[in-house]
C-alpha cells in the first residue's frame, strides 16, 4: 500500500473506506513504537523492499535522532532466519541465497580455449 509520502510499502495500512481515516504502520506497531505518518517520509524501508523481497530476511526497527535535537526516525536493522545471522546491508541481503556468480576460469582443455 502506498505510505503517506507516497512509496510503497507492505507494512502501511490505510483504511479510508465511507469517510474512515485509519493508518497505521505495522511494522512499528508490532515492535510496540509509536507512528505518525511524517516517519514515512524518510523511513529507509520502502527501499529495503523494493531492493530485496527475500521472505527470510525479517526487519526490525528502531527509532532514533539522527542528531539529539532533531526529531526521531526509523531505523532499520535486519536479520536473515535462514542463515540465522545479522544483515549489514538488508537492501543485498545476507547473500546465502543469491550467492556471486561463480568465476569462468578456461582451462587448457577446455575446447572452446584458443590453441
Ligand atoms: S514508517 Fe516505514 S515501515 Fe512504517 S509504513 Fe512508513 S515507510 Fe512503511
Amino acid at each position: 500500500m502506498r505510505t503517506p509520502a507516497g512509496k510503497e510499502c507492505s507494512y502501511f495500512y490505510g483504511d479510508y473506506y465511507r469517510g474512515r481515516q485509519v493508518e497505521e504502520c505495522r511494522l512499528l506497531k508490532d515492535a510496540g513504537l509509536s507512528w505518525t505518518s511524517r516517519l514515512c517520509q524518510t523511513c529507509p524501508v520502502p527501499e529495503i523492499q523494493f531492493a530485496n523481497s527475500c521472505e527470510h530476511q525479517q526487519l526490525i526497527p528502531e527509532l532514533k535522532r539522527p542528531i539529539f535535537f532533531l526529531r526521531p526516525e526509523v531505523s532499520i536493522t535486519a536479520y536473515c532466519t535462514k542463515s540465522n545471522q545479522e544483515v549489514k546491508e538488508p537492501r543485498i541481503g545476507c547473500g546465502q541465497c543469491h550467492p556471486d556468480l561463480p568465476q569462468f576460469v578456461i582451462t587448457p582443455n577446455d575446447p572452446d580455449s584458443a590453441d
